[in-house]
């Protein structure tokens, strides 16, 4: 190959500075924390470029130290801003740990006697292990998503990875030239890494960008475009799979006069503590949305009409239990929940749409007979009609006190 390998990192810096340049300009106009600790990263992993490509001209201890503890730093902070994406503390401690840790054995390594088989590996090895923390991190796919750009992400991150334990395995039993050697091989590993550094940040601004779309402001659930896309999604697998899927329409009770009581701000802190709350009683595939104002959709993939029934009664109970005092005001906010079951194998409806509609039917019952209650869309969805349900009112079974 042609190129220098001084160059090629020379070069990779150059573009490491503009991609932590975008991620800070995206940090900035998004208001996304993650995102100033990825240009932070970037900005790490640059250094260490220019580290190495100036080696010739520092000397070997300072650009190997400084290098690969830049590297390292780099990389723990990829981890880091991932968890702050996801609403989890950074491990900024950790990230400094580890950093100290693979610097310090390369110093103990430097001055007695180097080693650079030793060095190249145990450097090469804790960069996978901070690549993959980070790529199986992004793999835990949340309810909400965004899934398609989390997955890519995490695909990049594993190649990562899986290229660095080649390397440090290979170098340790002589299938691989020693790094620093300005080969073939080398050049071809820096041009392999911009590559990957340029898919990594685009995937995680993707990322970040797919899930501000998604969500709604106020209350940080998914907002209603996005509830609905999900619900297809997985109304969709439930019929390939033959499963139950069930939705609930959850509305907070009075809301107005919650609002003419104790003003707008009081009724946006009830709906952020509601949307806190949601998670409690939903299990861990469930997705929760903001419908509109102060309805909520909720999607129960698995779920039928009995399951549909407990998880509805514990998320109005625990509104009831909560949401009777918020800054200090005694709102006494409820919760009326309409639920619509899909049934496999009925001809009745089996779309989102059509669940709404009886979820919305079931709701309008709920609170026509007193609100504070569940009521459950009968018969299910595409359950046949002569299933043995008989029901009151109208077309809904309700539970749960009347206020
Ligand atoms: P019901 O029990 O029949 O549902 O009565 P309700 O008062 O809750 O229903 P209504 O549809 O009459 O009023 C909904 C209220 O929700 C009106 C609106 O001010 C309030 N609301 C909707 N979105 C927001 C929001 O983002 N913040 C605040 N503070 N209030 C909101
Ligand atoms: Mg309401
Ligand atoms: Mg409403």
């Amino acid at each position: 190959m042609d190129f220098q390998v001084q160059t090629v990192l020379s070069v990779s810096a150059v573009v490491g500075m503009l991609l932590a340049a975008l991620q800070l300009l995206a940090g900035w106009r998004l208001r996304k924390r993650c995102l100033f600790i990825w240009a932070l990263a970037n900005l790490f992993l640059t250094c260490g470029c220019v580290f190495f490509a100036a080696r010739a001209s520092i000397g070997l201890p300072a650009s190997a130290l400084i290098g690969n503890g830049c590297v390292l730093v780099g990389m723990g902070l990829v981890y880091s801003g991932i968890r702050i994406f996801d609403e989890r503390p950074p491990r900024l401690a950790t990230v400094a740990a580890v950093a100290l840790l693979g610097t310090g054995l390369l110093g103990l390594s430097l001055w007695s006697g180097d080693n650079i088989t030793d060095r190249a590996t145990v450097i090469s090895l804790l960069v996978a292990c901070w690549s993959a923390t980070a790529g199986h991190a992004l793999m835990q796919v949340p309810g909400g998503g965004p899934i398609i750009s989390r997955v890519a992400s995490s695909i990049v991150l594993m190649v990562v990875a899986a290229g660095y334990t080649i390397r440090g395995v290979g170098v340790q039993f002589a299938l691989m030239p020693l790094p620093g050697n300005g080969g073939a091989v080398e050049v071809l590993i820096a041009i392999v890494g911009l590559g990957l550094a340029i898919c990594w940040t685009f995937g995680s601004l993707f990322m970040v960008l797919e899930k501000v779309a998604s969500r709604d402001d106020l209350t940080g659930l998914l907002n209603r475009r996005s509830v609905l896309q999900r619900g297809e999604e997985l109304l969709r697998f439930a019929r390939a799979r033959r499963l139950p899927f069930s939705l609930l329409l959850a509305d907070l009770d009075h809301f107005k006069s919650v609002n003419d009581r104790f003003g707008h701000d009081v009724g946006d802190l009830a709906l952020q503590r509601f949307a806190a709350l949601v998670p409690q009683s939903i299990r861990t595939n469930d997705v929760a949305g903001r419908y509109g104002g102060e309805e909520f959709c909720i999607l129960l993939p698995g779920a039928d009409a009995k399951a549909a029934l407990v998880i509805a009664e514990r998320l109005r109970g625990i509104v009831e239990a909560e949401l009777g005092e918020v800054a200090g005001r005694d709102i006494g906010v409820t919760l009326t929940v309409g639920a619509a079951t899909y049934v496999p194998g009925s001809s009745g409806a089996d779309t989102i749409a059509g669940l709404i509609v009886a979820a919305d039917g079931a709701l309008y019952s709920g609170k026509a007979q007193g609100r504070n209650r569940t009521a459950v869309a009968v018969p299910p969805v595409g359950e046949a009609p002569s299933a043995p349900r008989e029901t009151p009112g109208h077309g809904a079974i309700a539970a749960g006190p009347s206020r």
